[in-house]
């Protein structure tokens, strides 16, 4: 393609974004797709000779659209979102266009550069203490795995990563039983195996038990199991519950244990004052999880790490082939020795770009109007007969049920509640998902994509009462 033809398409494609994001809403939010619709419709190998990017385009927009659900309409309200904005867009737009590989200061140094920069404004919007440096990860689940192995190397001077595991050692790593399955994918990847992982029980509100947490500690010393590593979670997947980290870190500090806290998508509320009592306890955190891919406005994938002790991070990742020294050696930062890949992408430029476009008070603003929203929610359904919340609501994630008068079996609800969900979600008009919380089949409803409204809320709660009243019981 030639830079001529280049540029017309291009055109015509920022027209069809722009289009796009206008009309989101005439989509289905979850693809109407079958397994196997979209893999039958392409063809079986590469074309041989280069094809017009007309049919290409077409293609796309006959083929693939129609097997996307579409993650940024405002009635999406499952997993968490994976929210975007019109400013991230454009610079994913340039960084695509640049097409720089950013592993090392000198292979694009305005990327390792603002990289800094952002993450020391990140670190001041949310009020993290001091002492944290930060460096963007692609994902929760990848800067878990770098906090569990910092950790193995830190507690063993470094001696796994030289030797490899030793006869007879064992380490025990603590999380809660509402904590994301990341925790137990690092576990594994780092070499400890299933069984260290102790899954502690949590309280009425999901959140882990201090007194459970203590006791598996101390029967862990008693028996020569050292504890390595436990990980916080600050807003749990299933219902955002919030692990009492001022009690956790004592125990840390006390055991000489590393502390993780996961706020893969809680984390965004810091920027909020009035909500930063859910991060009580962040001065004796060693690292550090949030995902600004999830609800701050930018697109995946961009997660922001955090850690106290920089040097034994990057003693753990750390390596020097000849075909990569460079003279700056020393005085930069040289991302690749912060993480796993070596390879990275230019993420700082569209946090850059959004952090600029909405300004902390503009973002503070959105944040609000979600966790009022979800609050409005909560509190609806909790003044309606035959609907019931299910675990606490501190931020804009409602867990609930539909409960038809007279239906008390725990198996009938939830296959009411399943049949609920999927008639919700297949007319396309809305999207939840679900979760179990005690046994109990509950919806969950996040508020949190970037351009929902009070109205979008009140049209998922009718189309939810209509398909309820006209189910059979
Ligand atoms: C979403 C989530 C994760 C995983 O995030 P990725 O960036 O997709 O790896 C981990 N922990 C919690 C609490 C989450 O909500």
């Amino acid at each position: 393609m030639d830079h001529k033809t280049f540029r017309k398409h291009a055109h015509k494609l920022v027209d069809w974004m722009a289009d796009y994001l206008e009309n989101i809403e005439e989509y289905p939010v979850r693809s109407q797709s079958s397994p196997g619709d979209i893999y039958r419709q392409i063809e079986a190998a590469a074309p041989e000779n280069g094809q017009d990017f007309e049919q290409i385009f077409a293609d796309f927009k006959d083929i693939i659209i129609p097997g996307m659900t579409h993650w940024q309409h405002p009635s999406f309200h499952a997993y968490f979102p994976a929210n975007s904005s019109p400013p991230s867009v454009l610079a994913e737009m340039l960084t695509a266009t640049m097409g720089a590989q950013c592993m090392i200061w000198q292979t694009s140094p305005a990327a390792a550069e603002l990289e800094a920069r952002m993450m020391e404004w990140l670190a001041a919007m949310k009020g993290l203490p001091e002492g944290f440096t930060g460096v963007i990860q692609d994902t929760a689940s990848t800067a878990t795995l770098v906090a569990i192995l910092t950790a193995r190397e830190k507690l063993t001077d470094f001696a796994i990563n030289q030797s490899g595991f030793q006869d007879g050692q064992r380490f025990a790593i603590y999380c809660s039983r509402q904590t994301h399955s990341s925790i137990e994918k690092g576990v594994k990847i780092a070499g400890f195996g299933r069984e260290s992982l102790r899954a502690i029980d949590v309280d009425e509100a999901f959140a882990l038990r201090i007194d459970k947490l203590r006791s598996a500690i101390e029967s862990d010393l008693a028996s020569g199991v050292k504890p390595l590593c436990v990980v916080a979670t600050i807003g749990s997947t299933g219902s955002t519950a919030i692990d009492p980290l001022p009690a956790i870190a004592e125990l840390c500090e006390q055991h000489d244990i590393w502390l993780h806290v996961d706020a893969a998508y809680a984390g965004s509320a810091a920027v909020l004052p009035e909500m930063r009592w859910m991060f009580a306890g962040m001065e004796k955190v060693d690292s550090y999880v949030f995902n600004p891919h999830k609800w701050l406005f930018t697109n995946f994938d961009c997660t922001a790490y955090y850690v106290r002790d920089q040097e034994a991070l990057i003693r753990t990742f750390e390596i020097l082939p000849e075909y990569l020294k460079t003279r700056e050696g020393g005085q930069v930062d040289n991302y690749r020795d912060w993480g796993i890949p070596l390879g990275r992408r230019f993420r700082a430029l569209k946090l850059w770009f959004v952090l600029r476009s909405y300004g902390v008070e503009g973002i503070r603003e959105k944040l609000r109007l979600h966790i009022a929203l979800a609050q409005a929610f909560a509190a609806t359904l909790t003044s309606t007969a035959e609907f019931e919340v299910m675990a606490p609501v501190p931020l804009n994630t409602v867990c609930f049920r539909w409960k038809p008068a007279g239906v008390d079996d725990i198996e009938k609800l939830n296959h009411l509640n399943a049949e609920l969900l999927e008639t919700l979600n297949q007319s396309g008009k809305a999207y939840l998902t679900h979760t179990k919380l005690n046994g109990a089949y509950v919806l969950r409803m996040v508020i949190g994509q970037t351009n929902v409204t009070a109205e979008h809320v009140e049209h998922v709660w009718e189309l939810i009462r209509k398909i309820a009243a006209d189910m059979s019981v």
